[in-house]
């Protein structure tokens, strides 16, 4: 339980963070750091219910992805999976585009593929980089830092 209320409020300072620092850089539209910072909080919440660990660690027996996104060239395999099994969380597949990519969202979850996502898994175990954007070079650290390739540092949950 005490577990539990501490991760709540990772996510809930993780989410209005994210919101505060990076409508200050660009307040109008869609970023590919707003998508990564909103998918990080989104993930720390579906580990909540799924033994703190992210899909790609979960077996399918416990509701996880891990047997489906096996590594290949230092990449997990199929990242679409991975965001499938977060959908109740992450509401939109829209939030899985880059802006900068050619792209498109797919319409709803049951219709969605790698075509319609940008983000991709490494798997070096030297990194801490949990999700990069190949689009832009954006990345996403394990302490929910969000950099960007010119070296802006986005935000810290
Ligand atoms: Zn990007």
């Amino acid at each position: 339980m005490k577990n539990l209320i501490y991760l709540v409020a990772i996510v809930l300072t993780a989410t209005v963070g994210c919101k505060k620092s990076d409508e200050q850089a660009n307040p109008n539209g869609i970023t590919c750091t707003r998508n990564l910072c909103q998918i990080y909080a989104d993930m720390r919440n579906w580990e909540i219910d799924h033994h703190d660990k992210p899909p790609y660690l979960l077996s399918t027996n416990e509701g996880g992805v891990m047997e489906l996104v096996t590594e290949k060239d230092g990449m997990r395999q199929n990242p679409h999976l991975i965001f499938q099994v977060m959908s109740n969380e992450l509401v939109n597949p829209l939030l899985l585009v880059c802006p900068q990519d050619s792209k498109t969202a797919a319409k709803d979850w049951q219709h969605l593929t790698d075509a319609n996502v940008s983000y991709v898994f490494p798997t070096h175990s030297m990194s801490n980089v949990i999700m990069q954007c190949p689009v832009d070079g954006t990345v996403m650290l394990d302490d929910g830092t969000v950099w960007e390739k010119s070296g802006r540092h986005s935000m810290k949950f």
